[in-house]
């Protein structure tokens, strides 16, 4: 059975730079072959649950000040629509229109490159408690075994007004929150997620909890947790990447 993921996508440029990061995911992708894949993003807020039902997802750029490049990749996989559809009334999520925003195509364009594998986007409700963004994903969990990949798409540190010039050296604050964080992943202490917001430096490491809610709900759709990559860009932005097999 696929393990659910949480995958930090750090800076849109991770679709066009080599490095640790972009070629972990290289490496991960062929390792596993969904038969679709499911995905929130910490960059598709929204208040109420939605779930995109589009056929062809369109590859939204949402970001600016970088390269032309950038702004020219597409990522044309297909949607599922049934797939969405079953969501839509197991989830009671609104079903809309929307396309594959950076923080799930940029890490899906290094894992399955041909995208020959549909991509069924689901809004991350921001407003949710930490318990029910786990719930969320306990109920994505059975899809699973019908060889789906649920991938919660964030960054385990996001503090954007601190990022350094890479290949700077990881300031502490950022270490205290992300080894909390492994601590308490890997020592099977669940619970103590609901309350991540205690944990050392979260604040620094989170002004906002998008970027962290994600691996919320990856925890809940899968089982126990390893960390399967880690490293530093920006000095702050740790990439790490979780499997809850
Ligand atoms: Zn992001």
């Amino acid at each position: 059975m696929l393990p659910s993921l949480f995958i930090s996508h750090g800076s849109p440029m991770l679709a066009l730079t080599p490095g640790l990061a972009h070629d972990f995911l290289r490496k991960l992708g062929p390792t596993l072959s969904p038969k679709a894949i499911v995905v929130v993003s910490a960059h598709w807020a929204s208040e109420r649950l939605q779930v995109s039902t589009s056929a062809r997802p369109e590859t939204i750029h949402d970001f600016g000040g970088f390269p032309r490049a950038l702004f020219e990749c597409q990522y044309p996989a297909p949607g599922e629509p049934e797939l969405a559809m079953r969501l839509a009334r197991t989830l009671n999520a609104v079903p809309v229109e929307r396309g594959l925003d950076h923080g799930a195509w940029v890490p899906l364009s290094l894992m399955f490159p041909a995208a020959d594998v549909p991509v069924v986007s689901l809004s991350l409700p921001v407003t949710w408690s930490n318990r029910e963004l786990v719930a969320l994903g306990e109920k994505l969990a059975k899809l699973r075994e019908e060889g789906v990949l649920f991938i919660g798409s964030g960054s385990l540190t996001h503090n954007l007004a601190e990022m350094q010039a890479q290949g700077t050296p990881m300031p502490a604050w950022v270490g205290e929150f992300s080894d909390w964080i492994h601590e308490k992943l890997t020592s099977g202490e669940r619970t103590a997620l609901f309350e991540w917001e205690a944990a050392p430096q979260a604040r620094r490491n989170h002004p906002t909890p998008e970027h962290f809610q994600p691996l919320l709900v990856a925890l809940g759709a899968g089982g126990e947790a390893s960390r399967i990559h880690h490293s530093i860009e920006h000095g702050v932005l740790a990439m790490d990447v979780y499997a809850f097999a």
